[in-house]
């Protein structure tokens, strides 16, 4: 019997550590005459909306952005919000822009996040940035997947050659994740809610990376000894505590490393949403940074 101890990836230090380096890349930006401006777009009243949002600026400013958030009623039609995207496209002091998702119904996202100018999408979902991602191009990159490849190479996890398993195919986590693994020279199975046996595909991950939204869906008995095992998913548990996809305490008897939730890929996503800040920021103003 194996009683394999998980290392556990500590995503708050890893996230504190990713925003020192983006604040010291913002620090050079200034000094090169670079200003680098964030805008979060909040429309409506959701809760855990406004939270994130105010996640978001605190983080931002305290990375040294200009930070700006337009919260728009409720009651904000189609053609009002496409209005606030065009003149933040056309704004110079603003190099990022991010709508927070999801939108209060009525409203077409896909248009929304297609009305964005590619350049500033920090959130990575412009059709362009996606085209970027699967074609090997030089796009943005959509920020919780993002977090999960720098998680792997700031614990020096070589993806190289591995079987990697993505369980869920959402255009914000899934499909990006198995694109940037692949990117890594890994072989990638996306799995979904049709997945046959989805326990025999898990087994044979030397890489696990769980995005489904159901509470410890992914059993201990389903990792292979040793495996890497990254928990996306944010589910409320019946004692209203957080919780991933993945069952943590029976998989850290298998995984050679896991993240806990929370305190694991969550907090890489703001930070990579900064990093994704100064990224466009030097590249509008033609500058290394
Ligand atoms: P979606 O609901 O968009 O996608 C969920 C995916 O999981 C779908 O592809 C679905 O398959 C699949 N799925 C659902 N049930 C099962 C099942 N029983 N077995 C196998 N696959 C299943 O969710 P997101 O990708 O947006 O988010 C996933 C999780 O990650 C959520 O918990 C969310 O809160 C969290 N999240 C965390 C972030 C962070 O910062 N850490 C950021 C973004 C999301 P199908 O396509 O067949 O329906």
């Amino acid at each position: 019997m194996t009683t394999q101890t998980a290392i556990r990836i500590d995503g708050k230090a890893t996230a504190l550590a990713v925003r020192e380096d983006v604040a010291a890349r913002v620090a050079r930006l200034k000094d090169l005459g670079v200003f680098p401006g964030l805008t979060v777009v909040l429309v409506g009243e959701d809760p855990a909306s406004q939270v994130y949002v105010r996640n978001k600026d605190k983080a931002a400013s305290g990375a040294g952005f200009v930070v700006d958030t337009k919260k728009l009623s409720e009651k904000t039609t189609q053609a009002e919000l496409l209005a606030v995207i065009r003149s933040l496209n056309e704004d110079a002091k603003v190099h990022g822009i991010l709508v927070q998702l999801p939108l209060p119904k009525g409203l077409d996202e896909g248009e929304v996040v297609r009305a964005i100018s590619p350049a500033k999408d920090v959130d990575g979902l412009h059709p362009e940035n996606v085209a970027a991602l699967v074609m090997g191009g030089d796009g943005l990159v959509p920020c919780t997947p993002a977090g999960c490849i720098e998680l792997c190479d700031r614990y020096g996890i070589d993806l190289k050659g591995k079987r990697a398993v993505v369980v869920g195919r959402s255009m914000l986590v899934g499909k990006p994740i198995a694109q940037l693994l692949l990117a890594r020279h890994a072989t990638v199975t996306i799995a979904h809610s049709r997945t046959v046996d989805l326990k025999a595909v898990c087994l044979e991950a030397d890489v696990i990376v769980a995005a489904v939204g159901v509470a410890k869906l992914v059993k201990g008995d389903w990792i292979k000894p040793g495996a890497v095992v990254l928990d996306v998913g944010i589910n409320r548990g019946e004692d209203g505590k957080l919780v991933g996809d993945v069952d943590f305490a029976a998989a850290s008897e298998n995984a050679g490393y896991i993240t806990p939730v929370p305190g694991g890929v969550g907090p890489m996503t703001i930070a990579m949403l900064l990093g994704n800040t100064a990224t466009a920021a030097a590249r509008i103003a033609g500058v290394e940074a």
